[in-house]
Parts: structure tokens; C-alpha cells; sequence
């Protein structure tokens, strides 16, 4: 993973850099026994669960389940990527990263996709504040009552309706017009290249840390589209940006939960009335990239879309998908068929606060709508079942009284036909796991409990924390390889290179999945037992495990030999048969063989 910069560099920061000390500038930690702990900076809770161990240099949450080492941990606190992370971490404990080695290609490719489109920038924002061309657009934008200091902070700019305006703008400065079409701002024409915005208001798109990736306009007039983002290009990828994000992080961190807007226009309205937590999904339809991006700062989201059909829709799309992302979600329907803008203007930010102390649950939102259309109460069941039958315990316990009361149904009505359901969707009616860990307060990612799985992990456990015993693991297994894979993942490492490196050296060798588990388990231990006491216990548990697997597959290879009266392969199969069975019963077996 941290290939660009030398490993023996990456090396020297990690033995400068103490994990708690760089944590403790944005977590404030409370030593608890051997480790620290304090509140996770990547998702709200009540309890703290963010633990810190100074042993092996690593952090893991309880709560939401991210873990990893001090490089991780600044990616995912400043939206780095690994190469920044350990170059900002390299200037901390003054280890000098040679220039060269952290610029490949494409990371010069990106930054001078930053420089130009800041450019561009710069070049729409000067039309539009000081230039004759810019004065429909100043009115235009006064007119929708947005001050000079939002229209600053959201960096609004005005493209001139003339073919080449930005095109010879950026030409006279050193940039190629193959370089203007492949960042989206110019399009290949019949004499040369020509701008893409043209006569737009222009809305600067900004990744997490703020720098320029793109653009959208808006049409002065009547033209179409209303509006025009940029086209995709190498550091713009739509489905990956919230719009205004790295303006509302702070307000969505310290109020615990954000707003979903639409477009440019809630999101810049909304911040002039005070409300500073909200994004842009930049479209109707909400992606799981950009989820996954609004998740490192809350898991909590309000969605309030336009109240037409359009936006209704796209709301419920979205909620779905919040929902299997494991983030808590509302949804605030604004009144009168208004836009979130519109209501803004008019009831200002009491009003807004009211508007979002009224958000509902999906349940309710689904529940309003189909009774506002008249569907009767099976179609009103069938509507809310399958998002019911998804719920956590507790929601699920209280989503059936709601019905109950709503529908005029009896509590065992409505028990019994999301009971119907569950069974018709092969689910077992209570998850015990649900019950136990009251998945309602945190969010989890929904664990493999099999009994297979709890053995190989409590297995990978051991040796994790002590690598010594990789050794007596591949002598008494062998080949054997955990099934899961992010298991695998961590397992194959630890065969490689357990015993030479330090648990946070493993980290960058593994995939998010992997330092989110190896993370846990090395800060969870078994129970406090001794790694090497409870090894060949477990060591018993997976060849036994293997032994039975190894009995099924030749019992379904008997029952075909079987069927093809093949004499010779079944005398084959029943020696195989016999001898596992005679392990199994703890007989000693013929040395050599497997
Ligand atoms: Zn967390």
C-alpha cells in the first residue's frame, strides 16, 4: 500500500511517531489499564469505545468497528491518502521523504488538476465580481437573497457567455487544451477547443479537504440543461463527492448528524440561515461511495429533499441505502410542496429547526405516504414489512406497535404478519445477536457467528498476539487456510511476516476489512486466557472441523460412485471414509499419512 514512498522511510516514521500523542490532538484519551480510550472521532456515541493501545501501536472502535494503525488513523481524521499520511507524519518527527519518491504520476497528475481547476476558480469568481458580464449573474444571485459573504465562502463565479473565455484564459498560462478537455472544463471543437461553461452561474465542487475537483452550473436564463456538472475526469468522480462537505465537517461533528440536501442551492441557502451541517448529494440519487464518505464523520442523517415526486423518490432510494450502510436516518418532509430553499426564505431557521425536529423513521414516512395515497391496510403491510424485517430489535418491537396503532390492528396482527414474512424470506424470526448487543445505539458490521468462523478467528487471535506460535499452527495444520477471507488475508500475513514485524507494521499490508479485524482482535484478546494455553484446544477444534468436512464431501462422492455402481472407487472412498472416522474416535493413525 505504501508503495511510492520507500519502506525503510515508512519504517523510521512509524518508530518516531507515538500512536497516542497523535490521537490524543483530536480524541481526548483516559488511560484504562494498558490502553487508552475515549470517543470516537469517526462516529457519535454515548459510551466511549475508541481504544488506543500504546503496546502495539494501533487504534480500534468498538462502536463502528474501524481500527488500524497511527497512518490509518490520519487518513481517515484529515482524508489523506497513505503516502500523505506518512509524509505529514514524516515532517512531524523530521524524517526527510525524498520529494521525488512521493510523486508518482498520477499524484502529479492529481495536483495539477488541483492548480488548474483553482484556477478556473479564480478566473469565474473575478468575472463574476468585478465584470460587466457578471452583472445578470450578480442579480441573479442577490436576488435569491444570498450575501457576499456566502456567495464568498461557496466560491461563486460567473461563466461569460463568449465560446473560449476560460479556454484562453488558462491557454495564456501554461495549460494545454488536451489538459483543459481531460479535467471537463473545455470540449473538443471543430477550430480548436471551447469552454464547457458557458453564460452559467458557476458552483466550485470541492473535495473533503477543500480543493477544487470540479464544477456545476446554472443556467442564467431559460437554457438547458439547468444544470451542468463536470463530466467525470481523473480526480472527479461524481459518485464519490458530498457537495460542501469540507465546510459543514465541523457543524456535522459537533451537532452529531447531517443534512442530505439536493443541490447547490439548499446547501449555500441553508448555510446563510444558520444551518451548517448540510451537503449536497449533487443529484437525485444518493451512492454508496458517497456514503461511505459522509460515514467517517456521522452516521446519523436527516434527508431532505425536494418535495416533489422526484425528490420523494430519490429520498426513499436513499434512506434504503442508508439504512444498509447501518446509519440511523430521518427523513424531513418540507410542507406545501416546497423546496428546502423556499421554506428556508420564508420560516428562516426556527423554522428549519422545527421542520428537522419532525423528521421520521422510514417506517412513519412510508406509513404517511401510503395512507395519503389510500392504499388499504395489506397494501400498507407489504409496503413496510420488508424495511421492518430489516430493523434491529428493538425498532422492530417498536415499529409493530406503531403499526398496531396506526392500522387499527391488534399488536398480534401485525406480530404475526411480519412473522408471515420473515419466514417467507427464510429468516429466523429474533436474531439473538440483535438482542445481546442492542444494535439500535452503535453500528455494526453484521459478524460471520458461526461456530467454524468463531474457531478460526479465536485461532487467528491467539497467534496475532503471539506470533511465536505460528509455527506449532503450521505444523499440526498444514495447508489449512481460514475459509473467510479477510481471515485468510490476515493468516497469510502472519505466516509471512508474524514474527519479523510489529503488529501496526501489519496494518498497511491489509485491506480496511482486515486492519478493522486484526485491530480488534488484538485489543479483545480470548477472554484474557493465555494465547498459548488455549491453542491446542482450537488447533483440535479446525482439524476436527476439517475431518467433518472432509467426511461430507466423500459422502456425497460415495452416494455418485454409488449411483454409477462404480465398485472400485467406492472401495476407494470407504477406506478414505473409514479412516477419518477412525481419527475421529481418536484411534492413532499409520504415520505419513493425512
Ligand atoms: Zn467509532
Amino acid at each position: 500500500m505504501g508503495g511510492l514512498i520507500p519502506e525503510e522511510i515508512i519504517e523510521t516514521v512509524r518508530l518516531h511517531t507515538d500512536i497516542v500523542q497523535v490521537v490524543g490532538e483530536y480524541v481526548h484519551l483516559e488511560r484504562k489499564g494498558k490502553n487508552y480510550s475515549g470517543f470516537c472521532p469517526f462516529h457519535q456515541e454515548k459510551d466511549p469505545s475508541f481504544t488506543v493501545s500504546p503496546d502495539r501501536q494501533i487504534f480500534h472502535c468498538f462502536g463502528c468497528g474501524t481500527g488500524g494503525n497511527v497512518f490509518k488513523f490520519l487518513m481517515l481524521a484529515e482524508s489523506l491518502t497513505f503516502p500523505e499520511a506518512v509524509r505529514q507524519l514524516a515532517a512531524r518527527c523530521g524524517v526527510p521523504v525524498p520529494e521525488t519518491a512521493v510523486h508518482s504520476g498520477k499524484a502529479r497528475r492529481q495536483e495539477r488538476a488541483w492548480l488548474v481547476n483553482g484556477m478556473a476558480r479564480d478566473f469565474y469568481r473575478h468575472l463574476l465580481l468585478h465584470r460587466p458580464e457578471g452583472r445578470a449573474a450578480r442579480d441573479y444571485l442577490a436576488g435569491r437573497g444570498l450575501s457576499p459573504g456566502v456567495q464568498e465562502s461557496y466560491q461563486l463565479g460567473y461563466a461569460p457567455p463568449e465560446w473560449n473565455g476560460l479556454t484562453r484564459f488558462l491557454t495564456a498560462r501554461n495549460c494545454t487544451p488536451e489538459e483543459l478537455i481531460e479535467l471537463g472544463l473545455a470540449m473538443p471543437g471543430k477550430r480548436g477547443c471551447y469552454d464547457r461553461f458557458r453564460d452559467r452561474i458557476i458552483f466550485p465542487i470541492w473535495d473533503a479537504r477543500g480543493r477544487v475537483i470540479g464544477f456545476g452550473g446554472r443556467v442564467l436564463g431559460d437554457g438547458a440543461p439547468k444544470y451542468l456538472n463536470t463530466a467525470e475526469t481523473p480526480v472527479f468522480s461524481k459518485s464519490h463527492v458530498l457537495y460542501g462537505l469540507h465546510l459543514a465537517r465541523p457543524a456535522i461533528q459537533q451537532q452529531g448528524f447531517a443534512v442530505m440536501m439536493e443541490g447547490y442551492m439548499d446547501v449555500i441557502a441553508a448555510h446563510q440561515f444558520g444551518v451548517s451541517n448540510a451537503v449536497a448529494s449533487l443529484g437525485t440519487s444518493l451512492t454508496g461511495g458517497q456514503i461511505e464518505l459522509l460515514k467517517r464523520y456521522t452516521a446519523n442523517v436527516v434527508i431532505a429533499y425536494d418535495a416533489d415526486a422526484a425528490g420523494q423518490s430519490a429520498a426513499l432510494r436513499g434512506m434504503e441505502l442508508l439504512l444498509q450502510a447501518d446509519c440511523r436516518v430521518k427523513v424531513a418532509t418540507v410542507p406545501e410542496g416546497k423546496d428546502p430553499d423556499d421554506f428556508l426564505r420564508r420560516y428562516g431557521a426556527a423554522g428549519w429547526r422545527d421542520l428537522l425536529s419532525r423528521a421520521e423513521p422510514l417506517l412513519e414516512y412510508r406509513l404517511r405516504r401510503g395512507m395519503a395515497r389510500g392504499d388499504d391496510t395489506d397494501r400498507l403491510l407489504q409496503e413496510v414489512l420488508p424495511g421492518l424485517a430489516r430493523a434491529g430489535e428493538v425498532e422492530q418491537e417498536e415499529g409493530i406497535r406503531l403499526l398496531a396503532a396506526r392500522l387499527s390492528l391488534s399488536w398480534e396482527t401485525v406480530k404475526n404478519a411480519l412473522g408471515r414474512y420473515l419466514d417467507e424470506q427464510g429468516k429466523k424470526w429474533s436474531n439473538p445477536d440483535k438482542i445481546a448487543k442492542n444494535t439500535h445505539n452503535i453500528i455494526k458490521s453484521k459478524p460471520r457467528t458461526d461456530a467454524i468462523h468463531r474457531s478460526e478467528q479465536a485461532l487467528i487471535s491467539c497467534i496475532a498476539r503471539e506470533p511465536s506460535l505460528i509455527v506449532a499452527v503450521r505444523r499440526e495444520l498444514g495447508a489449512w487456510e481460514p475459509r473467510d477471507e479477510v481471515l485468510r488475508a490476515i493468516y497469510q500475513l502472519l505466516c509471512r511476516d508474524g514474527t519479523g514485524t510489529s503488529p501496526d507494521a501489519w496494518m498497511d499490508r491489509l485491506e480496511d476489512a482486515g486492519q478493522q479485524l486484526l485491530s480488534r482482535l488484538l485489543l479483545t484478546g480470548n477472554s484474557g486466557a493465555e494465547p498459548a494455553e488455549i491453542l491446542p484446544g482450537l488447533i483440535e477444534t479446525v482439524k476436527k472441523r476439517t475431518r467433518q468436512e472432509q467426511k461430507m464431501h466423500l459422502m456425497q462422492e460415495l452416494a455418485e460412485a454409488e449411483r454409477m455402481q462404480d465398485r472400485e472407487r467406492i472401495n476407494c472412498i470407504l477406506e478414505k471414509l473409514n479412516h477419518i472416522l477412525g481419527r475421529d474416535a481418536g484411534r492413532p493413525h499409520r504415520e505419513g499419512e493425512s
